[in-house]
């Protein structure tokens, strides 16, 4: 298996496990902000200051999200 195969297939492996499925909403502790509050507060650490939360929808419930 050439470098690029290889590199290439844990791409693959690391979508499957970790991408495909994910959905993302905005993060319900600081509600998208990232933040706490607005006052020199610290990021969020629910989503590490990303201000999103990644979550899998259970199937047969994505319509109701
Ligand atoms: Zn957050």
């Amino acid at each position: 298996m050439t470098a690029y195969q290889k590199r290439k297939s844990q791409r693959t492996e690391h979508y499957e496990k970790h991408v495909k499925g994910w959905k993302q909403r905005p993060c319900a502790a600081c509600n998208g902000s990232g933040y706490y509050d607005h006052n020199n507060s610290p990021r969020c650490a629910a989503c590490d200051g990303t201000g999103k939360e990644r979550y899998k929808p259970e199937r047969g419930c994505i319509d109701a999200i």
